[in-house]
């Protein structure tokens, strides 16, 4: 029986690579006129999409495979990709939820220690041979500090329960209240702005939440308050957050996504009271394996079984 022919959109784990070949035929195209070359030869036999989120599957990509069936994606956050459009072609896509969640919340939970205590900043001292002019006390701490999440799904909720376990109170704001947790739900995002010392943004990037975390936003937050992204960088007004960083309508910033990655603003990085990660939170290898096999176990889930393992909230399941 001939194997059936998925495009590799975007780098993938070896690992994950080598499993694909074994069950499909393969045609990787990473650049541009690769990926031009490989639909004009192959579009009409393509009938899945391995992606990564760094290649964008759009409505051209999407209408240009006609038996396209499923789009698996390397990651949990699928901005990416136009799912409502593959959800109106029946196309089916997929992510890695839970997998990574442990290793993000771990991630977030580092990255509020380094912003706050300004640890950064402290080992660039101790490496440039200061250690013996006494180091500043930082003003930021996280005593007797409440944590506002903007985001509380999977990984919000295991950031909620690392925070708690070292004494942060907890608050939350996501589009609906959920019934199963006892933290304050804050009805607007920028209330949580003023209720919080830390707003920690864990909420999925995509049109519903382009540059919601603005100038007001910020100026919600306070002189005091320390802003903390392990979400998306479309999310924030990035402009807006290197003025509240300037001017100190905020104190301080730990980033591990930004608005146009790889390319992190020369402000940014000018900066010594923000810490600064190149999108990092889910990368260990033993997580990044996960995710790779989860993405495998989806393909092969749909082509042999019939069944997707985790198809996103746009994509109904089983279908009607
Ligand atoms: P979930 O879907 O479990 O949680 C997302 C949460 O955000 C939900 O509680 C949802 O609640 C809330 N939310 C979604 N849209 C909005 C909105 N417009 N306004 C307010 N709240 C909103 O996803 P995960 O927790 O698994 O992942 C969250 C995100 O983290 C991913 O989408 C990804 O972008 C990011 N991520 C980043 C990583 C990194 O390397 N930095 C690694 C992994 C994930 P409701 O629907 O009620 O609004």
């Amino acid at each position: 029986m001939q194997k059936p022919e998925i495009l590799i959109a975007g780098r993938l784990m070896p690992a994950a690579l080598e499993s694909l070949k074994h069950a499909f035929t393969v045609h990787e195209a990473y650049e541009t006129d690769a990926l031009e070359a490989v639909i004009q030869a192959s579009g009409e036999r393509i009938r899945g999409v391995a992606s990564s989120p760094f290649r964008s599957v759009n409505r051209d990509l999407i209408l240009r495979l006609p038996n396209l069936e499923i789009i698996a994606n390397f990651g949990v956050g699928y901005d990416n990709i136009d799912a409502s459009l593959a959800a109106e072609n029946d196309v089916i896509v997929t992510n890695t939820p839970d997998v990574l969640t442990d290793e993000v919340a771990d991630t977030a939970i580092g990255l509020l220690i380094m912003t706050a205590r300004e640890l950064s900043a402290a080992e660039r001292w101790l490496r440039a041979g200061n250690w013996q002019k006494s180091y500043p006390l930082t003003r930021g701490t996280l005593r007797d500090k409440r944590l506002g999440i903007f985001g509380l799904g999977r990984i919000g909720r295991a950031i909620a329960h690392r925070a708690q376990a070292i004494g942060m109170e907890v608050c939350y704001h996501n589009r609906s209240r959920l019934r199963d947790v006892n933290y304050p739900y804050i009805s607007s995002l920028r209330e949580l702005a003023t209720h919080c010392d830390v707003l920690l943004c864990a909420a999925p990037g995509g049109e519903a939440t382009r540059g919601l975390i603005g100038p007001d936003i910020f100026e919600a937050l306070g002189p005091d308050g320390i802003f903390i992204n392990i979400g998306r960088g479309s999310t924030v007004d990035e402009t807006a957050l290197i003025k509240a960083l300037k001017d100190g309508t905020i104190m301080s910033a730990g980033l591990d996504v930004f608005e146009d990655e790889p390319n992190v603003p020369a402000e940014l990085l000018a900066m010594d009271h923000v810490v600064l990660l190149p999108h990092v939170a889910s990368a260990s290898q033993h997580t990044r394996n996960a995710m790779a096999q989860l993405q495998v176990d989806n393909l092969t889930g749909w082509f042999e079984k019939g069944a997707p393992v985790t198809p996103v909230a746009e994509t109904p399941w089983p279908r009607s």
